[in-house]
């Protein structure tokens, strides 16, 4: 993985969140307020339009200009949140990783901010539940299995109840749906594992 191949990266990021908006939206809807779609891509264009200004950073200030854009501009829940995921990582990554190993830290890094902004733990049905077994996974250095293990761990959200943000109002109402910042979590390891194999 190279300093170029950020570019690449965002356009890909970018891209799979605004195409998925409304079924982020739709999941939303179901245990939340309906606006996870919307808040998203509304994030993630701003991460686009800003695009020449994080290019010309280092990769650690790149990742946390993104950060730094999507907090100021998702708003909700999710923004500081995916915000953070960003944010630690770069912080703690100053250079490109190089391999699946030095990937590891970084990833882990943004979980830490996450988990300490959300002061939530994997198990309570948010975008920790694919996160961390997607760190996890790395030391297979496989990306079909990264990808399969984003999918089952999303899937797993399904049948949990939610303890952590709008859906936990719900109870055992939000068992039975999959939770959407899971699913967005998802949809960016795609992104990325799709754009780092053919590089
Ligand atoms: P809001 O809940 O403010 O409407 P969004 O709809 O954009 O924000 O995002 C909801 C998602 O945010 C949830 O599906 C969940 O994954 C995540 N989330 C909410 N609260 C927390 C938390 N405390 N810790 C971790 N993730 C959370
Ligand atoms: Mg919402």
């Amino acid at each position: 993985m190279t300093e170029f191949l950020l570019e690449p990266l965002i356009n890909r990021c970018v891209s799979t969140i605004v195409e998925h908006a409304e079924a982020l939206t739709e999941l939303d809807q179901a245990i939340g307020d309906g606006d996870h779609g919307i808040n998203m891509k509304r994030g993630f264009e701003a991460v686009a339009t800003a695009r020449e200004e994080i290019l010309a950073l280092d990769f650690g200030e790149a990742l946390q200009k993104i950060g730094m854009t999507l907090v100021m501009k998702i708003g909700g829940a999710s923004g500081p949140l995916f915000g953070s995921l960003f944010l630690g990582m770069g912080k703690a990554t100053p250079a490109c990783p190089q391999s699946f190993e030095e990937a590891t830290p970084m990833l882990k890094a943004g979980i830490d901010l996450v988990r300490q902004r959300g002061k939530s733990e994997a198990g309570e049905k948010t975008l920790l539940e694919v996160l961390v077994p997607v760190m996890e996974a790395l030391r297979h250095e496989d990306f079909e299995k990264i990808r399969q293990t984003a999918d089952d761990a999303l899937e797993k959200t399904r049948n949990m109840r939610a303890t952590k943000g709008r859906a936990s109002f719900l109870g055992e109402r939000s068992v039975g749906h999959l939770d959407p910042g899971a699913k967005s979590a998802q949809l960016l390891v795609h992104a990325i594992c799709d754009v780092l194999e053919v590089s």
